[in-house]
């Protein structure tokens, strides 16, 4: 094996992922949030709710799945509605141990079904005897109408047996574990439960009350717990009704709608002694109800989940279990070997976008592994590979990917990459759309003596306006002191060639400050070279984000070396396939990047040694 793969992989030897093993509780399938599995089993015990915060697709759901796994399941029971006859507007609520209450409605239907047969044979005979009777007595015809009037009766008699068959309300008959529900997004209705309306409101043919009443994910995690995502989206009068059924760990169930048959009713409180396991993102914590916020934290655990995990050999070995559990979850894909693993562990550090850490969104990587998976499957392969990995992480692509995509064909189709030759003023910058798609930014400056007496100007298009001030007054900075000019004689005009929504422009000001020098000197800047770095006002060069991402991005247009700081050299994890493709060139200061980047000539000779002299005595 190779000591890369074998490293990547934090030491771990096996053939594909079938040889991992996956622990059994889901509690211990969690990876990267160990404080996090502390509290919840915390919490489990001592029946605490629990708020977690943090990004999507950490494991929110998953600790609060996995809490449900922990409750004790002795402890379950069904719940059921009975009519009431004194009021039937209020039916009554029983609970049982769970089980029972399936037996107890069929034994009152199996009650009514006897009543209504005891009742049908003495019909049947009642009929038989009228029809024999008018029949000896000449009068068939009446017998017959007698007998059919005698039916209707009946018919509206028989089913008000069934009407006090009780109603199972919530069932958790064979359950395994605690209940588990997730009442994201639920209206009040599917939250708190409903009275469903009754378009017959009389005359015999309504259904009952009881019938009627819907449990609501509040009862139905009767025991158990109630996961809400996005808590922050619950109306503040849900979020008040609520924080009721905490502190009661009872509710009575309504008709939601006002103007419906059912909002008469009103059943006796219902239990609903659930834990509340309550997520979202840091912006849940500013439309939370503050007595809601302040129950949990009183009564209970608020918990950051973590987005990375230390890129070290354990957490990689936990990744290659995090691919073993993934492929058991799906039970459709076939195992990966170990290289297809290794691939996804280069894509958590590159996804982690941070030097030397995992990333935690999990559930991305998970898509990662599916769509490999499927790629695999299509093919009929019994094994999952690195190519298939590669291949999906082709169409796993984010919008932003996706967009950066569709933004280089279109440039390329304008010609609007100038990849060879070299010109004045013109750069080949980098650049990040959203969190990781890179696109080559081309910058042009020009400079003009200024117009106004006072001070030159700068003037950029588009959004990217104050990174081009910024960056402009640190290379002022720098020619002032190493080349005695004053670039506040110039007006300097700076545009970003085909800007762009989105564009993160940080990273562009060695760019920036490139293409002003160049104009400023007149000496061409070879295109055949990207470069992304952020420059200090003494010159030197420092690190940026996105760097693997801006570097494929060069590649895909077709760029032959690129300059990026040397801090971020370490960052840089190109797939199998990019690799080899540009040449990096790794920079402290500003100097390097002119000496890379511009054309050889007379005039750059002469610049870069004022430069070099003047950077020493600095
Ligand atoms: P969230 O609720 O934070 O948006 P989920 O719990 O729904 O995220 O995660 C979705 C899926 O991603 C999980 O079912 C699991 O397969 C995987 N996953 C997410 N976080 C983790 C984690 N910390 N450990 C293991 N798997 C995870």
């Amino acid at each position: 094996m190779r000591e890369d793969i074998k490293e990547l992989l934090g030491g771990l030897e096996f053939e594909t992922t079938a040889e991992i093993e996956v622990p059994e509780k889901l509690i211990d399938q969690v990876i990267g949030q160990d404080h996090a599995v502390e509290a919840i089993k915390k919490a489990a015990i001592q029946r605490r709710h629990v708020l977690l915060i943090g990004s999507p697709g950490t494991g929110k759901s998953m600790l609060a799945k996995a809490m449900a796994e922990l409750l004790p399941k002795e402890e379950l029971e069904d719940i059921l509605v009975f009519p009431n006859p004194e009021d039937p507007n209020q039916p009554k609520i029983r609970t049982v141990p769970a089980g029972k209450g399936k037996e107890i409605v069929e034994a009152y239907k199996q009650e009514a079904m006897k009543k209504a047969q005891a009742r049908n044979m003495f019909l049947f005979m009642l009929v038989f005897f009228i029809i024999a009777y008018a029949t000896l007595q000449n009068q068939m015809l009446w017998g017959i109408i007698a007998a059919i009037m005698l039916f209707m009766l009946a018919r509206y008699m028989i089913p008000r047996e069934e009407r006090n068959v009780p109603k199972l309300l919530v069932n958790n008959a064979g359950k395994e574990t605690a209940p588990f529900e997730d009442a994201t997004g639920a209206h009040a209705g599917a939250l708190f439960g409903d009275v469903r309306h009754d378009p017959f409101q009389s005359g015999g043919l309504e259904t009952p009350a009881h019938e009627r009443v819907e449990a609501g994910a509040i009862h139905r995690a009767h025991k158990g717990v109630l996961y809400i995502d996005e808590i922050n989206t619950l109306t503040i009068e849900s979020q008040q009704k609520l924080l009721t059924a905490m502190q009661e760990k009872k509710f009575p169930i309504t008709g939601q709608s006002e103007r419906s048959s059912g909002a008469m009713v009103r059943t006796e409180p219902v239990p609903c002694d659930f834990i509340l396991v309550a997520a979202g993102n840091l912006d849940a914590l500013m439309g939370m109800h503050p007595a809601l916020r302040s129950r949990i934290k009183g009564y209970g655990y608020e918990i950051y989940m973590n987005d990375t995990m230390p890129d070290t050999p354990e957490n990689r070995r936990k990744l290659v279990r995090f691919v073993a559990q993934e492929v058991k979850r799906d039970g459709k894909i076939p195992h990966f070997d170990k290289y297809a693993v290794a691939e996804i562990i280069k894509e958590a550090k590159k996804r982690a976008g941070r030097r030397g850490h995992l990333t935690l969104r999990l559930r991305e990587l998970g898509g990662l592994v599916r769509t490999a998976g499927d790629i695999a499957l299509s093919e009929g392969a019994s094994v999952v590979r690195a190519e298939h990995v590669l291949r999906a992480k082709k169409i796993a692509k984010s919008i932003e990917e996706q967009l950066a995509d569709k933004y280089i064909e279109r440039r390329r189709d304008y010609k609007l990459f100038v990849t060879e030759g070299a010109e004045i003023g013109r750069v080949n910058g980098l650049a990040v759309i959203g969190e990781s798609a890179g696109i080559v930014l081309p910058i042009i400056a020009e400079v003009t003596p200024a117009l106004s007496k006072e001070e030159g100007r700068v003037i950029a298009t588009g959004r990217l306006q104050e990174i081009a001030k910024e960056a402009v007054w640190n290379v002022s900075a720098i020619i002032k002191k190493i080349m005695g000019r004053d670039i506040s004689n110039y007006d300097v005009h700076i545009q970003f060639v085909g800007t762009y929504e989105g564009v993160e422009g940080d990273s562009a000001s060695i760019s920036i400050a490139t293409a002003v020098i160049s104009a400023l000197e007149k000496i061409p800047v070879r295109q055949d070279i990207a470069m992304t770095g952020s420059l200090s006002v003494k010159g030197e060069v420092l690190p940026v984000g996105g760097v693997t991402q801006k570097i494929e991005a060069a590649i895909q247009a077709g760029l032959k070396k690129v300059i990026i700081p040397k801090d971020n050299l370490d960052d840089v994890l190109l797939d199998a396939e990019h690799e080899g493709k540009i040449e990096i060139i790794p920079v402290t200061r500003i100097e390097e990047v002119l000496e890379h980047a511009l054309l050889d000539s007379e005039e750059k000779e002469k610049l870069l040694e004022k430069l070099y002299v003047s950077a020493e005595a600095l």
